[in-house]
């Protein structure tokens, strides 16, 4: 065959066969920002995608160092997913523009908020000044740790995995069903787990917990960082240390990546214990799954209110 007539005859199995994008055979090449969405978009997608997430469960998803290698891997991705509200916003932008990948830019079909259908809490009205330190003014970003965001994540990934590959759109759609469905039962196991202690009191370092509390119960009465992405003062502990003793609370929640240094005194002075609770998928070892973080997360939580006698 003449190249001529090889390249008509590719050209028209282009026509006829070519799906609403254009692209490579073989999986999807799906990149997340946080290994939580890694997992869901993995649950999804099965083997019809390939998923890496930039940052790791152990490192604070508002602050991750940004690699050469992650403009690389942003430059090959057919779909980018991110937490949004404003998560990622220290270090994302910059990479999406340097990856010159057109597919991934935010408004491309190739971009996915996965905020968009989600419960979003502390959604602020009035006016923000930087004197309230670093909120989000389109609402809390730890949006996934409600398992019922979780399935709305799902579902915003499958409709986007079927717009990208139409040819497996039912794959998607059974995967999806069926992640809802563990999901649901999943919940029920950690509602039961949690139901004894609703209403229970805690502190935890930063606002990453609003969604937890407010589906498992937790009443959550103060913060170590005196606002939102701002270092612990010694005054505002001291505030803190007495709220807690006045209440009674003898559970401060840390996040893996901040210093244990303040959260251990605060405990000491109040009785109280300090629990080191991953907020992320890969935060520790054995969370390999965002089942696996409702799983470990809440052991620890109800562990600890049984040893302290949290009310
Ligand atoms: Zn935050």
């Amino acid at each position: 065959m003449n190249p001529r007539s090889l390249a008509a005859l590719i050209g028209a199995a282009f026509l006829t066969a070519a799906p609403a994008t254009l692209r490579a055979a073989g999986p999807l090449n799906v990149i997340t920002t946080t290994e939580d969405l890694a997992s869901i978009a993995r649950e999804v997608g099965g083997d019809k995608i390939k998923v890496e997430s930039l940052s790791r469960g152990y490192q604070d998803p508002h602050f991750v160092e940004a690699k050469p290698s992650f403009v690389i891997k942003l430059n090959k991705a057919d779909l980018l997913i991110a937490v949004g509200r404003e998560l990622e916003i220290g270090w994302l932008p910059p990479l999406i523009t340097q990856s010159r990948n057109a597919k991934i830019q935010p408004g491309a079909e190739g971009y996915l908020d996965a905020s968009l259908n989600a419960k979003i809490l502390e959604i602020p009205t009035g006016q923000i000044t930087r004197a309230m330190g670093d909120v989000h003014p389109s609402g809390n970003p730890h949006y996934w740790l409600d398992p019922e965001n979780g399935k709305r994540i799902g579902k915003a990934v499958e409709e986007k995995l079927s717009q990208l590959d139409r040819a497996n759109a039912s794959s998607y759609a059974q995967r999806e069903e069926d992640l809802e469905k563990r999901l649901s039962e999943a919940e029920k196991r950690w509602l039961a787990m949690t139901a004894p202690y609703k209403g229970v009191k805690v502190v935890t370092y930063h606002r990453s917990w609003p969604n937890f509390a407010d589906r498992f119960g937790l009443d959550i009465i103060g913060y170590v960082e005196p606002k939102p992405g701002i270092p612990p003062s010694p005054s505002h502990t001291i505030d803190l240390i007495q709220e807690m003793k006045r209440q009674n609370v003898k559970i401060v929640m840390v996040e893996p990546y901040f210093d244990l240094k303040t959260p251990n005194s605060i405990a000491r002075e109040t009785g109280g214990r300090v629990l080191v609770m991953p907020p992320s998928v890969g935060g520790e070892k054995e969370i390999t799954d965002y089942f696996k973080l409702f799983d470990y997360d809440i052991k620890l939580l109800v562990d600890a209110i049984k040893a302290t006698g949290a009310r």
